[in-house]
């Protein structure tokens, strides 16, 4: 039997769709890019979403409309994709990692306060493999310092937590539509926010700080624009807006399948003494995906196990701060973050999502337990 590590979802629906869009006039951003981003606000209950091309073009625009820049620094964690801090990095600011809870993977929110200095100005905290972090928390420790607050949401588009929904209470949240992302257009990404002021700004730097998009001046018979800030070249097109735009009544439905097999799982592994993240209450995790913590010294000859039986399986993540660059430009060494080290030492990411079938999920328990019993 083989079960890939990921399998995408995408139907009729969205390829006719996406047909649709190519065979319309209009193949740049103008109306299903203007559908999707309603649609996306609307699922999240927020007022604003904005296309863009990835979620690392959302964390780069969030961060420069926060106007963050060279001398800066921007707390996150080392425990997330190196989207996370190479998008400080690409503004000029230094990004400072805080150590992650042991018994989760998530930015402990206790050791945030200490990393602050005069030269901070945000805080960018990942909810990692789907489980919100303390927003609540985070965003007082934010008003205290008057810090901005930046969600990497690239995982939690389902999440929610305390009554909370990313982009809700922070300056806006960052999505991802990376091909392995719960809907995906292959490669895209969004920023919502419920300030009106700031999703303009982002709309405006995602199209090079035109004052007005090119369906907008059509719709409006301008004839020309200003450039009054500098912008990207990061604007969502009508083609990737189609293949999203029927997803997203599909986001709850899909989310539901992946639940049912992640309480498999975890039922499952828990009756072999297999570690796992520990899951919050009062919090309905996105599931992005399933990791399971094994022992460091076996991790790798577990994984190829897992790999060599026909399982798809990966590591989520290699420590930030220990990548060559990193180190190399900021000095990071082993031992700065030991709670995220042990972590990306022991963990594996196995298959979850919601084409799996009863038999491959039933499969995938026995091949783990087999392979951390060899
Ligand atoms: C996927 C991912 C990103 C990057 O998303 P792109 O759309 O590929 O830029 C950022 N952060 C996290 C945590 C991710 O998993």
């Amino acid at each position: 039997m083989k079960v890939d590590f990921f399998k995408h979802n995408l139907g009729d629906e969205e390829i006719n769709e996406a047909v649709k869009s190519l065979r319309s006039l209009f193949l740049t951003t103008g109306k299903y890019v203007d559908d999707f981003e309603k649609a996306l606000a609307s699922y999240l209950d927020t007022k604003y979403a904005v296309a863009v091309t990835s979620c690392t073009a959302a964390l780069h625009l969030a961060l420069l409309a926060a106007g963050i820049g060279p001398g800066d620094e921007v707390i996150t964690t080392p425990m997330s994709f190196v989207a996370t801090a190479n998008s400080i990095v690409m503004t000029g600011a230094k990004p400072i990692f805080v150590d992650v809870e042991k018994d989760t993977g998530n930015i402990n929110t206790d050791l945030i306060k200490k990393a602050i200095t005069h030269k901070t100005k945000a805080i960018l905290p990942v909810h990692l493999y789907g489980q919100m972090v303390n927003m609540r928390k985070i965003l007082s420790i934010a008003k205290k310092y008057s810090l901005l607050v930046i969600e990497d949401s690239a995982h939690a588009l389902e999440a929610k937590r305390d009554g909370i929904k990313p982009g809700q209470i922070s300056f806006g949240s960052c999505f991802s539509f990376y091909a392995t992302k719960s809907i995906t257009s292959a490669e895209g990404g969004a920023f919502t926010t419920n300030d009106e002021e700031t999703a303009r700004l982002i709309k405006k730097l995602r199209s090079h700080g035109i004052t007005s998009e090119l369906a907008q001046r059509e719709r409006t018979g301008l004839k020309t624009y200003d450039v009054d800030v500098l912008g990207w070249k990061y604007n969502m097109d009508n083609v990737q807006a189609a293949i999203l735009i029927n997803q997203v009544k599909k986001i709850e439905k899909q989310w539901k399948r992946r639940e049912e097999i992640a309480q498999k799982y975890r039922k499952a592994f828990a009756k072999i003494g297999l570690e796992m993240p520990r899951e919050y209450k009062n919090s309905k995790h996105g599931r992005h995906i399933f990791p399971i913590w094994v022992d460091s010294k076996k991790r790798d000859q577990i994984l190829e196990y897992i790999n060599n039986n026909g399982v798809g399986a990966v590591i989520n993540y290699p420590s930030i701060h220990l990548f060559t660059y990193y180190r190399n430009k900021f000095g990071f060494k082993k031992g700065m973050y030991p709670n995220c080290e042990e972590i990306s030492k022991r963990e594996i990411t196995i298959p979850l999502y919601s084409k799996l079938t009863n038999n491959e999920v039933n499969y995938v328990i026995k091949i783990v337990g087999e392979a951390i019993s060899a």
